[in-house]
């Protein structure tokens, strides 16, 4: 039987590069939305690992099924690794990715040290709790205005000197070959058979055990009661 997997997130541009990423992978990649409305995952990890790890086990024993968590952000080197994990909401629980930005560029007004690097973990869980991790990296600068329309979140600031543009200016495709997320993910397609025998093994543990009655057939107390059916 094809092995399915569910995308855990609700950020429709990561899920979007997600899909894309893995749309000629073997297995069947489902979503969310897919399924009726869940309570969200609580994710008050402290690193990406912690994070990813929470968001998959949490929607994968609410489905049963096997969940494929990203979590990720931007580390800025002059402010201690922030935004980090707080990424998402930098500038507050309701941020805009504008609003993010706003708040970046403001803290960096006259920082000379402009490294940073997008960091991204996916984790694969099972529902019994097993999970599999990835990471990827990739380091730009942040520059001081915004370039480019097209990518979310800290796109438009994050200038990758092996483009030579920002992320905001790349195709989805150019910033697949370059992004943290793109990183972490062909290392999972590269890993896809290795992770399909992984998942068959552990979700064959919860299935029930076959109606298949072969016990009935060398048991005397089964038969009578089968020939008295
Ligand atoms: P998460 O959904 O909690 O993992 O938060 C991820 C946040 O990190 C996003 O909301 C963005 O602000 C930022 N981020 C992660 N990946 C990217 C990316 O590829 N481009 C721009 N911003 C990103």
């Amino acid at each position: 039987m094809e092995n399915i997997i569910v995308l855990a997130t609700g950020n429709k541009n990561k899920l979007e590069e997600i899909r894309n990423l893995l749309k000629d992978t073997p297995v069947a990649i489902r979503s969310l939305a897919d399924f009726g409305p869940m309570p969200e995952a609580i994710e008050d990890g402290e690193t990406f690992d912690d994070n990813a790890y929470k968001k998959a086990i949490h929607y994968s024993k609410m489905l049963g099924l096997p969940c494929l968590a990203d979590d990720s952000g931007l580390v800025v080197e002059a402010l201690d690794g922030r935004p980090g994990v707080y990424s998402a909401r930098y500038a507050g629980e309701k941020a805009s990715d504008w609003d993010n930005c706003e708040k970046l560029l403001k803290e960096m007004e006259g920082v000379t040290d402009r490294k940073a690097s997008f960091v991204c973990v996916l984790s694969l869980a099972t529902p019994k709790g097993p999970a599999l991790t990835w990471e990827g990296k990739c380091n730009g600068e942040i520059i001081t205005e915004r370039k480019g329309e097209s990518g979310f979140g800290y796109d438009p600031i994050f200038f990758s000197p092996e483009a030579g543009k920002t992320f905001a200016e790349l195709s989805m495709e150019e910033k697949a070959s370059l992004s943290h997320r793109g990183k972490a993910l062909e290392e999972f397609v590269s890993e896809i058979d290795k992770i399909q025998i992984w998942l068959k093994q552990r979700m064959d543990e919860i299935k029930p055990p076959k109606p298949d009655h072969t016990e009935f057939l060398d048991n005397d107390w089964s038969q009578e009661r089968w020939s008295k059916g």
